[in-house]
C-alpha cells in the first residue's frame, strides 16, 4: 500500500492551499491530495462570476458565521489577508482591490488563481489524483488507512478539506460531512447561505427581471443593511444586497417567514422624494397614474409601489392624489416590505452554513480534538463568511494552517510532544 506523509481529501480551495503549505515544508512525494471530481478546482473557477472575489481586506470576526465564529481568529491571525496575498504574489498572481475591499486576480480571471495553484501544487511536489472519491478514513495503529474505491493509501496524517453540501452543480456534496461523522464529529443544521430568496410575490411579481438600485434592510436589535442592485425574479428577490443578507435570513427563516424592507430612492431622503411627488402633482394634474412616476422610477416600479401601496385605479389622475396617498406612496417607495419564504435552496447556495462543529477541533492548528492527526478545514466546518470573498479567505486561511500543522506533525523539527503523538 502506497504511503503518504499528509494525505488531503478534496481539492478545492482549502485543500489545494494545505497542499503548497504542507508540501513546501515537507519536500516532493510526501503529499498526495485526492479529489472525486475529474479535475481539482471546479467550485474556484465559478467563484465572483469567474472572476473569483479570492479575499477581503475586511476580513475580520464580524464577517463570520457559525456557533463559534471566533473560531476563525487563529486561522486569520496566523495567515491574514496580507500574507495570502503575499502566498499567491510568490507564485505570480497579482491582485487589484475593488469597492468593499473586495480583492480579485488582475486578470479578472479565476481560472488564472486555479492555474497557479495547481502549478505551485505540482512544483512542489503533491501527488495529486483525480476522480477518487474517499469512503473511509479509518485510524489504524497511529496512522491512517484513506480508501478511495479499489484503492487503499496510508498517511501519517489526514486533512479532510471535502468542503460543503452547497452547489452541488459545482462538486458540492455531503460527504465530507459523513467522514468526519464516522469518526466521531458532530454536525449542526445545514443551510443554504449565499442565496436568492423566495418571497410572497404578489405585489412584485410583474417586477420579474427588473434590476434597481435599493439598500435592503432586515429588521432587527441591530438593523442589517446592504446598498447595492437589488433584481426582482419570478420566485422572488435576488441581487447582490440580496444575496449578502441571505444568511442571516436563512438562520431565522426556521422561525416563519421573514419581512425584508426595500429602499427603491436610497439617494433621496422620505421628504424630499415627498416633495418630488408633490411637485409632480402639481405641476402634470392630468397625467393617469400609470405613468405618474415614469422618469423618476422604472414604469413597472412605480406602477407596482402604487398597486402595493393601494392607490388604485391606475386610470386616476394625479390631481386626484390626497396628501395622505402621496405620503404613503413616498413610503412605499422607501419602506417596500417584501415577505420572505424562503431560499432558492442548497442547490443554489454559494455557501453552506453550519456544519461539521468547531468545537471538536483546534483553532490553533485545525487538528482534531477526537483524531489526533486528522485536520479538518474550508467550508466543511461550521463556519460561513458573508458575501464578498470572506469564504475564500477563511479556505485559504484554515487550508494553510491544517496543511502546515499537519507538516509539522510529521517534520523531523517536531517537538517532544508531537513526536510521542504521531508514534515516532
Ligand atoms: C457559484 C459560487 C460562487 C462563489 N463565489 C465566491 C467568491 O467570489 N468569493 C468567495 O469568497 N467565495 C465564493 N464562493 C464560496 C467558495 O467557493 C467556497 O466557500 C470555497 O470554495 C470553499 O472551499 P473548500 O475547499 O472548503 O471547498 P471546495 O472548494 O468546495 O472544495 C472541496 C472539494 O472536495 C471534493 N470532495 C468532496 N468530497 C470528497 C471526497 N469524499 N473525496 C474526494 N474529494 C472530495 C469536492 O469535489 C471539491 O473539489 C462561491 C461559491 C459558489 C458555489
Amino acid at each position: 500500500m502506497e504511503a503518504w506523509g499528509v494525505i488531503i481529501v478534496g481539492g478545492g480551495a482549502s485543500g489545494l492551499t494545505a497542499a503548497i503549505e504542507a508540501a513546501g515544508q515537507l519536500g516532493p512525494g510526501r503529499v498526495l491530495l485526492l479529489e472525486r471530481g475529474p479535475r481539482v478546482g471546479k467550485k474556484l473557477l465559478a467563484t465572483g462570476n469567474g472572476r473569483c472575489n479570492l479575499s477581503n481586506r475586511q476580513a475580520g470576526l464580524s464577517h463570520y458565521h457559525g456557533r463559534d465564529p471566533g473560531f476563525v481568529l487563529p486561522a486569520l491571525r496566523r495567515f491574514p489577508v496580507k500574507s495570502t496575498l503575499d502566498f499567491f504574489y510568490k507564485f505570480g498572481l497579482v491582485t487589484v482591490e475593488e469597492e468593499d475591499g473586495k480583492l480579485y486576480p488582475r486578470s479578472l480571471q479565476a481560472s488564472a488563481v486555479l492555474d497557479l495553484l495547481r502549478m505551485e501544487a505540482e512544483r512542489l511536489g503533491v501527488e495529486t489524483r483525480c476522480d477518487r472519491e474517499v469512503t473511509e478514513v479509518r485510524p489504524q495503529k497511529g496512522r491512517f488507512l484513506v480508501t478511495a474505491g479499489e484503492e487503499a493509501f496510508a498517511g501519517q496524517t489526514v486533512i479532510l478539506a471535502a468542503g460543503g453540501a452547497a452547489s452541488s452543480g459545482l462538486g458540492g456534496c455531503e460527504l465530507g460531512y459523513i467522514l468526519l461523522e464516522k469518526l466521531g464529529h458532530r454536525r449542526t443544521p445545514l443551510l443554504p447561505a449565499i442565496v436568492q430568496l423566495k418571497a410572497d410575490t404578489t405585489h412584485i411579481r410583474p417586477l420579474a427581471g427588473t434590476k434597481v438600485d435599493g439598500v435592503v434592510t432586515l429588521p432587527g436589535k441591530s438593523p442589517a443593511q446592504q446598498a447595492g442592485e437589488i433584481l426582482f425574479t419570478d420566485y422572488g428577490i435576488s441581487g447582490p444586497p440580496v444575496m449578502s443578507l441571505s444568511s442571516l435570513v436563512t438562520r431565522r427563516l426556521a422561525a416563519g417567514p421573514v419581512t425584508l424592507f426595500l429602499d427603491l430612492a436610497p439617494d433621496l431622503q422620505e421628504e424630499r422624494l415627498l416633495r418630488l411627488l408633490s411637485g409632480r402633482k402639481q405641476a402634470r394634474p392630468d397625467k393617469t397614474l400609470e405613468v405618474f412616476l415614469v422618469g423618476l422610477f422604472p414604469k413597472r416600479v412605480g406602477q407596482c409601489a402604487l398597486k402595493a401601496a393601494g392607490i388604485l385605479p391606475l386610470s386616476r389622475t394625479a390631481g386626484s392624489l390626497s396628501p395622505r396617498e402621496l405620503e404613503t406612496l413616498a413610503r412605499q417607495l422607501k419602506h417596500w416590505p417584501v415577505t420572505i419564504t424562503g431560499t432558492n435552496g442548497m442547490k443554489n447556495a454559494q455557501v453552506t452554513a453550519g456544519g461539521i462543529e468547531t468545537a471538536g477541533f483546534d483553532p490553533e492548528t485545525m487538528e482534531s480534538r477526537l483524531v489526533p492527526g486528522l485536520y479538518g478545514c474550508g467550508e466543511v466546518l461550521d463556519i460561513d463568511g458573508d458575501c464578498g470573498g470572506y469564504n475564500l479567505q477563511w479556505a485559504w486561511s484554515s487550508g494553510r494552517l491544517a496543511g502546515s500543522s499537519a507538516a509539522r506533525l510529521i517534520s523531523p523539527r517536531q517537538t517532544g510532544k508531537e513526536k510521542r503523538r504521531n508514534g515516532a
